[in-house]
């Protein structure tokens, strides 16, 4: 029997690949006009990094990772985000010596050990930004406005903008406190998740999808009415900051993220077009986490988005190439002069495409149409003989005699 893909594991073909490359160089090209550097971070860190940054529970860690001990015995997990990895790297190498703040985009494949579905994979692949080194607001409203002028750079209204803040370890403490309270007074309507996180991680609860317990939170208290004075002063600069750069956004004061890092501004991209898989990007302020991790002192803060629902966003649109030109030849000799012409065209930087095999005129033209190619040209003994050739131009349907050299082509094709 054949050997298959793991489950949850998925080839990106060709036809669909174009949108990926589309959707990286969109990224790249917006993040570095933000001033981003790309960073590549391993696929595998120590277990560790992981249960100490993201929280150990948070369903990540608690269910999610892809973990085992190595051939020499380490305890090692295949990524199940990005972050993490890379403020262990802002740390290692001592970024911070030259400048506490930087600012880093990464790409690549997560792990994480859920159940598949559409928008949701065992494998798949982030594209996320973070920004060291500044507590003002102007860098959170900064963030936020790039991230949604990417999404408009790839022609998408949706997903929305929504964001909280959840406060300080000065002043988050007692926001959990008055939650629990509030909770266990409804341990009852709540399902079993919730009733064990009401110890570990009450916020959670907020988040959860189970009816009863939406219904049982629906006037839980808000976490914004709990800020202490600098908290609450932070995100209203935070929003008069994306008032300034015209980005849109709405309040939501139960999103609550699923990793413990976080402090202050929270945020999600969401959507309804995905069912359940509702966020598209999503991220926050996380100023512990450096020090957490045995750095400096120094704030942060950033996002991911996930790039296979960017694509199903995208959907819709088509994203495949054409070539520049799909040359047909008749007979032996004519067939070694379109392959001479296909080698001088393509080191020009004109895409040509042939038939190797010196298949039937009929055959060939079948290929030509079925890639789509914006030109054709058809050679056979006499066109040789001319050293001239019609050149067919798909769309407008007109043709015209052109000379059988690399450089009349080029003109032709590529003005
Ligand atoms: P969700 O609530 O959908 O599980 P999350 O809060 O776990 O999302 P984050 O950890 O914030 O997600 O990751 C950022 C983004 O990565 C998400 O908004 C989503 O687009 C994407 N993402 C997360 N998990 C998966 C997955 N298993 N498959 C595909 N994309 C994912
Ligand atoms: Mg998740």
């Amino acid at each position: 029997m054949a050997i298959t893909a793991i489950k949850g594991f998925n080839d990106i073909l060709p036809g669909e690949v174009e949108k990926w490359q589309y959707i990286e160089a969109t990224a790249r090209r917006v993040f570095e006009l933000y001033g981003f550097s790309e960073i590549r971070i391993p696929i595998m860190e120590k277990t560790e990094l992981f249960a100490r940054s993201i929280g150990d529970t948070t369903d990540i860690v608690e269910k999610e990772m892809y973990s085992f001990v190595d051939k020499g015995e380490n305890r090692v997990t295949l990524r199940p985000e990005g972050t993490a990895s890379v403020m262990r790297a802002f740390v290692e190498h001592k970024l911070y010596a030259q400048d506490p703040v930087a600012r880093l985009y990464y790409m690549g494949p997560m792990f994480r050990y859920e159940r598949p579905q559409k928008g949701r994979y065992r494998q798949f692949h982030q594209i996320g930004a973070e920004v060291t080194g500044v507590t003002s607001p102007l860098v959170d409203a900064q963030v936020l406005t790039m991230l949604c002028h990417f999404f408009a750079e790839l022609g998408l209204t949706e997903p929305r903008l929504e964001i909280n803040s959840l406060g300080c370890p000065d002043c988050r403490p007692a926001y959990r406190t008055a939650l629990q309270e509030f909770l266990r007074a409804r341990l009852d309507r709540l399902c079993d998740d919730c009733r064990r996180r009401i110890e570990t991680n009450p916020l959670r609860a907020l988040d959860c999808k189970a009816t009863g317990c939406k219904e049982a939170t629906m006037d839980a208290p808000s976490v914004l009415d709990s800020l202490c004075t600098a908290c609450d002063d932070h995100f209203a600069r935070t929003r008069s900051a994306l008032e300034q750069t015209g980005t849109g956004y709405a309040i939501n004061p139960r999103m609550v993220r699923g990793l413990d890092y976080y402090t202050r501004t929270t945020f999600e991209l969401v959507t309804g077009l995905l069912g359940a898989q509702s966020a598209v990007a999503a991220g926050g302020r996380y100023d512990g986490l450096i020090s957490e991790i045995g750095g400096p002192a120094i704030p942060g803060i950033g996002f991911a988005m996930g790039v296979e629902r960017v694509a199903l966003l995208l959907s819709e649109r088509d994203f495949s190439r054409r070539p520049d030109l799909f040359v047909a030849a008749l007979g032996d000799e004519a067939r070694d002069a379109a392959f001479s012409l296909m080698s001088g065209l393509q080191r020009k930087g004109v895409s040509v495409e042939f038939d190797y095999e010196g298949k039937s005129l009929k055959s060939q033209l079948r290929r030509a149409d079925k890639c789509n190619a914006r030109f054709t040209l058809i050679i056979g003994g006499d066109e040789l003989a001319a050293k001239s050739c019609p050149l067919m131009e798909m769309d407008a349907g007109i043709q015209e005699p052109v000379a059988l050299s690399v450089e009349a082509l080029c003109l032709r094709i590529r003005p």
